[in-house]
């Protein structure tokens, strides 16, 4: 394997002719409904560097949507992986098990938050993990109700289209849903009318309010939160909002699922976001990071919980694949060895330090906030009104792929530009992509 170099390099248009061709032919095969945010055609990728089928090298502000944590071509992810699939592609599970599934909910285990007794089940993607955590939880309680909260994200099949609050493009003509879901206020501290400083306090007894009258928390058999709420804009619940949640779920018998699809496996600068206000959840949800971009997703949770399942009604063919679990164990070998929390955490420095000192140029951004390698900023027309400017991200987002910066946008109202570097990333490239966005910004 040889190292991609760590360069940005823009040889051609971007997209260049080659991913022209190459999306000409996909147009007239591939399903309209699956979209790309940039038609470019990868040919390798790398540390903070995608390279494309033109030799353009893009600097990397996606991994993937929060998944190459380690990198797209991580040492021991690929080491690890490719080992395994010369031994054996795949026996399922729940035929004859295998070692590696074994030692990624041992290393599941002692990474995620609490100290009590542990156990994990294995998937394939970040929805069906936390279809298996609403199985689990009604299970467990013998009740049905799930509350879920307003700007949340949780996938695309059909429970997790009930769970996501967003319309478009995640549901609009996709239903009917699955009942029993109730969706409750977050505090979301930028648009909280009486100020952010009130918003973990307010959202939270709004919240608890709802779910006691509205539904009855009788009736809940989980809570599920992100912890940083991902796709609807990187918005961190007001401090005192998780622990509130959490506090209320636990007196009632409800069991509380923090969703660390995206916040986990030191995107944040910690193992997991929920660790910051000391929250520990009865059942964690997990993918992207975990495997370095091989599909693996798991719920880990309270052994009792877990355990509440009859024997046989968890599972899946493909859950745990070998491979992938080979990939995950090079993937938290990677993310320990290289201590990522740490190279999140100053991602976030650099990355604060830079956003705050274009604010002060350009008013336009109206919120800078996350944390670690999770970091956004919110458009407004004014920030008097904070009126949402989603034409002012689709622009700067374009701006910055025409020069050879990979960034996505997200927001329940498509106004925020999110950046989720690797980890790995160098801090020249991190400084380089920062000076896209600064320049993307004069020319809007
Ligand atoms: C991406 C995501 C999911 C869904 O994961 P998939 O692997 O795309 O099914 C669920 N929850 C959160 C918080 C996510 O970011």
């Amino acid at each position: 394997m040889t190292a991609i170099p760590q360069e940005r390099r823009v040889v051609t248009a971007i997209p260049g002719p080659k991913s022209q061709e190459l999306q000409a032919r996909r147009t007239a095969t591939v399903a309209g409904g699956v979209g790309s945010v940039l038609p470019v055609f990868t040919a390798r990728a790398g540390g903070g560097i995608v390279e494309d089928v033109d030799g353009n090298r893009l600097i990397d502000f996606g991994s993937g949507i929060a998944v190459t944590s380690v990198g797209a071509s991580a040492e021991a992810v690929v080491r690890r992986a490719s080992a395994q699939l010369a031994d054996f592609t795949h026996t399922c599970f729940m035929v004859t098990p295998y070692e590696g599934y074994v030692e990624v909910c041992e290393a599941l285990a002692e990474l995620t938050p609490g100290d009590h007794a542990k156990k994990s089940a294995l998937f394939n993607s970040g929805a069906e993990a936390v279809e298996n955590a609403v199985k689990v939880a009604r299970s467990y309680t013998g009740r049905q109700a799930v509350v879920v909260f307003d700007h949340g994200y949780h996938g695309r099949t059909n429970l997790t289209m009930a769970l996501t609050a967003k319309n478009m493009p995640y549901k609009h003509g996709f239903g009917p849903f699955a009942p029993e879901v109730y969706r409750v206020p977050v505090a979301y501290g930028y648009r909280w009318p009486t100020g952010a400083e009130n918003a973990g306090a307010e959202a939270s007894a709004q919240a608890i309010d709802m779910i006691s009258k509205q539904v009855g928390a009788e009736n809940v058999a989980a809570i599920i939160i992100e912890p940083v709420l991902g796709e609807g804009g990187f918005i961190e619940p007001a401090k005192g909002f998780l622990p509130a949640i959490a506090e209320f779920a636990r007196e009632n018998g409800i069991v509380f699922v923090a969703d660390e699809i995206q916040s986990g496996f030191c995107r944040t600068g910690q193992w997991f976001a929920c660790e910051d206000e000391g929250v520990v959840p009865d059942l964690i949800t997990t993918a992207k990071g975990i495997a370095g971009g091989l599909p693996l997703a798991a719920v880990t949770g309270r052994a009792e919980i877990m355990d509440a399942v009859h024997s046989g009604g968890l599972g899946g063919t493909y859950g745990g694949n070998p491979v992938a679990c080979a990939g995950a164990l090079g993937s938290i070998e990677t993310m320990k060895e290289l201590d990522l929390n740490a190279k999140a955490r100053r991602i976030e420095e650099v990355m604060k330090g830079r956003l705050a000192a274009m604010q002060e140029k350009y008013p336009a951004i109206g919120d800078i906030r996350g944390r670690g390698a999770m970091i956004a900023i919110e458009l407004v027309k004014d920030p008097a009104t904070k009126e949402p400017d989603a034409a002012a991200a689709g622009a700067l987002a374009k701006a910055c792929h025409a020069e050879g910066l990979l960034v996505l946008t997200c927001g329940t109202y498509g106004n925020v530009l999110r950046f989720l570097p690797p980890l790995v990333i160098g801090e020249d490239l991190l400084n380089e992509g920062l000076d896209i966005i600064e320049q993307a910004f004069a020319g809007i």
